[in-house]
Formats: structure tokens, sequence, C-alpha cells
């Protein structure tokens, strides 16, 4: 993987990271200002309809207490066979009639178990007794339960299926002067008129309940939901708020905070809320408890629909454009201050691995890679520098050496090796110019004896000695050389027959003249030979080595020179 695969890989993880980071604190944050909002929203709402409810009970709550309180009411229902108290009472009955909203009452009297009642049509209006209530039967069982529970006000949503009409029926005990329960009145409110007005509130996202004291629903805009006549029904068979909710956690949150809004004591204005979901959906539920009717009101906020998640389609969009132009801008940025300079770095080192000291521009952007490729150009140039400096001595060693090669060590005349690099030059040259040159070969007389009396030491010396005198002797653009032992060779050119005779003479009588003067007389013979155009050395030497051995058969210490006939050439 290249390393701006990796550089972008690694930006877009980091970014990614940070972004999740920063959506997990963004959540925690929007849940608890949601949360925070939604309580707000949730209490404003429970006490909104909170009111509503109450606006449209209390009257008729009130009314409802007055009927209870009617004396006229109470007497006949202590006599309630009394055909006068009847009249006034049905006469009263109806005066109340025409107040409650419903237009409609009812009245149950304890002991004869009497029911009455009149509904807005005047349907019943000379015909007030309905029917008898009966301990056994179950729709009757309202009565009998408040009555034994002796609770003065009740609200019961309840079908009456005498009548055939379900109705949110108000309750109210009616007691005597000495306090016994003689029976009961109360108005009922349309339960689709009422649940329209109060329940259905065109809100979306809002739905309101409320679910007496033990929980059990009592205005819910699905009826279905709603515990009818839960007064008469065990606890378990109640159609209570938790049916709401699939979640046994939010069961156990919202029964929770309904126990808790109980044992405040119905504080006013104290509402709880919670998250909780319905329906699949995330909803807040905030709870009040209505003191006046013993109720408590549930108001559900889907906050999904109160603030769709598509709000935040705007924000994803700025982070979504945002992670590239990042993303962009480091590929940019990586590009002209990292790649771009590696690479030209890169191409440099290969040259440079190649033997190329040419290095091509080479980017230097303010940073460390910049800082690099600076110190890539001075140790470029101190290595082209060394490496020249280092070819230079290697040169001049290997002609040191090459000349070493040529030198005789202990005379410092040319070698063979030389001597024959001398010959070739020359026989080239002789070719080149068609001219001759000189060849002389000589060889110390008697050398074995030397070195036998007097030592190889002194062999040496005179070695050296004969190596100068024969220097001293030629021409400096001759060559004189050690053949080897105590042989000598000079290729002299150009050169003549009287030049080459007279040089080797010369050679002769010096050695012989100057070793004397040394205490080591020596002699040497001298073979020579006047090369000629196009002779090749074998020739040569052989001449020059034929010379030589016919002086030394001669006698020694003499010089011979020969031409390319074999014809001995004499000094002019
Ligand atoms: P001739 O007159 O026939 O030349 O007799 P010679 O004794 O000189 O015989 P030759 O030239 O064949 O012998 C050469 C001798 O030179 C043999 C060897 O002992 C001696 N010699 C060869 N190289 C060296 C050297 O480097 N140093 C010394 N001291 N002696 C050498
Ligand atoms: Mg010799």
């Amino acid at each position: 993987m290249s390393l701006k695969t990796r550089l972008l890989g690694l930006a877009a993880a980091l970014m990614i990271i940070a972004s999740v980071a920063s959506w997990l604190a963004y959540r925690e944050l929007s849940e608890d200002i949601i949360e925070r909002w939604g309580q707000q929203v949730a209490e404003i709402q429970v006490r909104y309809d909170s009111a509503r409810l109450l606006q449209s009970l209390e009257r008729e709550i009130g009314l409802a207490r007055q009927m209870a309180d009617s004396s006229t009411l109470v007497n006949w229902a202590t006599s309630p066979e009394d055909k006068a108290l009847q009249r006034d009472a049905i006469r009263e009955m109806e005066s109340f009639r025409s107040n409650f909203r419903d237009n409609s009452y009812f009245v149950a009297l304890r002991d004869s178990r009497r029911y009455y009642y009149n509904n807005a049509d005047n349907e019943f209006a000379d015909d007030q007794f309905r029917y008898i209530l009966a301990p056994d039967k179950p729709e009757d069982a309202w009565f009998f339960q408040l009555i034994e529970e002796g609770r003065n006000f009740h609200l019961n949503v309840n079908p009456d299926t005498e009548l055939g009409v379900t109705k949110l029926w108000i309750d109210v005990l009616m007691r005597d002067e000495e306090d016994r329960i003689v029976g009961m009145v109360g108005t009922g409110l349309d339960l689709d008129a009422f649940l329209q007005d109060i329940v259905d509130i065109d809100q979306e996202g809002i739905t309101t309940l409320f679910v007496d004291y033990n929980g059990a629903i009592q205005l819910y805009r699905d009826r279905n939901y709603i515990d009818f006549a839960s007064i008469i029904k065990p606890e378990g068979q109640k159609s209570t708020v938790d049916l709401l909710f699939d979640n046994p956690e939010d069961k156990q949150k919202v029964l929770g905070m309904l126990q808790l809004l109980k044992n405040r004591g119905g504080a006013t204005g104290a509402v709880e809320s919670s998250f909780v979901t319905v329906d699949g959906r995330k909803h807040l539920a905030g709870v009040a408890f209505l003191p006046a009717i013993g109720w408590f009101e549930i108001t559900l906020l889907d906050l999904e629909a109160l603030l769709p998640r598509s709000y935040l389609w705007p924000l994803v969009a700025v982070f979504l454009t945002s992670l590239l132009v990042t993303l962009i801008l480091f590929h940019l940025i990586i590009r002209s201050r990292i790649l771009k300079p590696l690479v030209s770095l890169e191409s440099a080192v290969e040259k440079v691995r190649g033997g190329s000291f040419a290095l091509p521009y080479l980017e230097k952007p303010d940073n460390e890679i910049g800082r690099l490729a600076s110190h890539f150009e001075t140790m470029t140039d101190t290595l082209e520098h060394s490496t020249r400096e280092l070819e230079r001595k290697v040169a001049q060693r290997t002609d040191e050496l090459n000349r070493l090669a040529r030198i005789d060590a202990l005379t410092g005349l040319k070698n063979r090796r030389g001597l024959d690099e001398a010959l070739d030059e020359e026989i080239q040259r002789a070719k080149r110019q068609n001219t001759g040159f000189g060849l002389i070969w000589l060889d110390i007389d008697h050398f074995k004896a030397v070195n036998d009396e007097l030592g190889h030491q002194t062999g040496d010396d005179i070695l050296c000695r004969v190596a100068l005198w024969l220097k001293a002797g030629v021409r400096p653009y001759d060559h004189p050389g050690r053949w080897g032992g105590d042989e000598f060779v000079v290729v002299l050119s150009p050169c003549d027959e009287d030049t080459l005779c007279q040089i080797a003479a010369r050679i002769r009588e010096t050695i012989e003249r100057d070793s004397i003067r040394t205490g080591t007389p020596v002699t040497v013979s001298v073979g020579g030979y006047l090369c000629q155009p196009g002779d090749n050395v074998d020739t040569i030497l052989r001449q020059a080595d034929q010379a030589l051995y016919r002086v030394k058969q001669q006698g020694r210490n003499k010089v011979l020179i020969t031409d390319g006939s074999g014809q001995e050439i004499n000094p002019a």
C-alpha cells in the first residue's frame, strides 16, 4: 500500500473516530437538551391538558355536589315512597338537568335501589324511573361498590347497557343529616364528545391520556384500551397504563412515576417525566397527578414527530462536506509537502545509486523532508567530491604501479617488460616513419666470478653502478634497461650506424674505465644491431644476442654491431 493511501486512510480513520466521538458527545448533549426541553414541554402540556379537563369537569362536579346536597333530594331519598317528596325531587332533578352540560342526570336511591335518569332529549320526561339496580348484575355493581367504599366523589367511565350510552360519569354520594349514605347522584358526559374535546386534540406527536388512581386507563383516544367500569374490576383485570408499553422497563418506569407522585401526596404542579418506547418509537412521557379528581394525566411526546431526525440532515451534510473538504485538502497538502518531495528525492537516490551525481531538481518544502533533501544534496556533493578524489588517487596509484611494473627494482632502469614496450613502440615508429633504430645488448664479463669472490652484495653494487654508467652513456631519449641477470639492453632512437657504434663503444669504455676507479674493475661485452623498418622483435633480439655471443666468443670486453645482413658494422 502506498504512503499516500496509508496517510489518506489514516486521516479518514482519525476523522471518522473524531466524528464518531463528536457524534456520541453531540447525541449525549442533544439527548440531554431534548430531555430538558421535552420535560418542560411535557410539564406545560400536562398542565394545559389538566386545566382543560378540569375546566370542563369542575363545573359539572360542582353542580353534582350541589345536587347531592339538595335537601329536597335527600328527604326524598330517605322516604322514597312519599309521592309529594318524589314530585318535588323530580322537579329539582329536572332543574339540575337543564344546568348540566350534558343535560342529563341520574339519581340512584340506596334503600329502594331505584335508578332515575333523564337525558338532553328529555326522553324520559314523565318516566325518570328507569329500573331497579340489582346487586347481582355486573353492570350495576358500580353502585354497590361505591356505596360500600363510601367515596363521596368518583369519576367512572362506563357504558350503560340499559340506557345504551357510554359516558364519563360523575358520581357523588348523597348523605342524610346523620351522614348515612342514602343514594347517589350525578351526571354523565358523552364519552365520544369528551374524548374529542379533551383527548383527541389535533396536535401531532402529542398523546394525552388519563388514568385513575390505580393506573387504569380512563380516557384515551383508543377506546379499546379504556378500562370501563374499572371500579368494579379486581386488580389484575384492569386495563392499566402499562399495557401501552411493550418494554417491561418502560412499564416499571411509568408505574414508578405514578407511585412517586402518589407518595408526594399530589403536590400541585409536580410533574415526572421519562423516556419510553411506544409502538417502537421513542417518546417522552410526562405524568402529573390531578388531586381534584384523583386521576393522573399522562402526556406522551413523540420526539421523532416533534423533533424529526430529518432536522439533523443539514448537520450530516455539513459533516460529510467537511470530511470531503478535509480529505481533499489533506491530499493536496500531503502531495505538495510530502509526496512530491519524496518522489523527487527517491529518483535522486536512484540516480546516485546508479553512479550519477547529476541530481534532478529536488523539491524542498519547509519541513523535515525539505531539510532531508538539502542534506541529501550536500551529501551527494561530498560523495561526488570524494569519489572523484578516490578515482584520481586510484588512477595515480595505477599509473605508479604500471610504472613500477616496468622498472627494475635493483637498478631503477626499465625492466624486461618496460624494454619490450619501448622496443614495440620503436618498431611501430620505424614502420610508420620508415627509419631504423639501434639496439645494444650488453653482458658483464665473468660476473659469476665477481659474485663468487666478492659476494652477492658487491655483485648487486656493480649491477647498480653499471646501470648508472649506462644511463650516463646514452642520450636522454634513449631507453636503457636491465634485461635480467647481468644483461642490459638499450633501445636507441633515432639512430644511425655511426651513432650506434659510438654509443656502444662509449658505454663499454666508460664501464671499463670508471669501474677501475671503484676498485672493482669490470668489463662488458656489447652486441649491437642496427634495426631496419619491418624487423620484428624476435629478429632484433636474436641479431643483438648473436652479436653479443660473438663478442663473448672473441674474448669479451668488445663491441660488435651488425646490420640486417648480419654484417659487422665498424665505426667510421
Ligand atoms: P660470461 O662472461 O660468460 O658472461 O660469464 P659470467 O660469469 O658473467 O656468466 P653469466 O653471464 O652467464 O652469469 C651471470 C651471473 O650473474 C650468474 C648469476 O650468479 C649472476 N647474477 C644474476 N643476477 C644477479 C643479481 O641480481 N645479483 C648478483 N649479485 N648476481 C646476479
Ligand atoms: Mg656475464
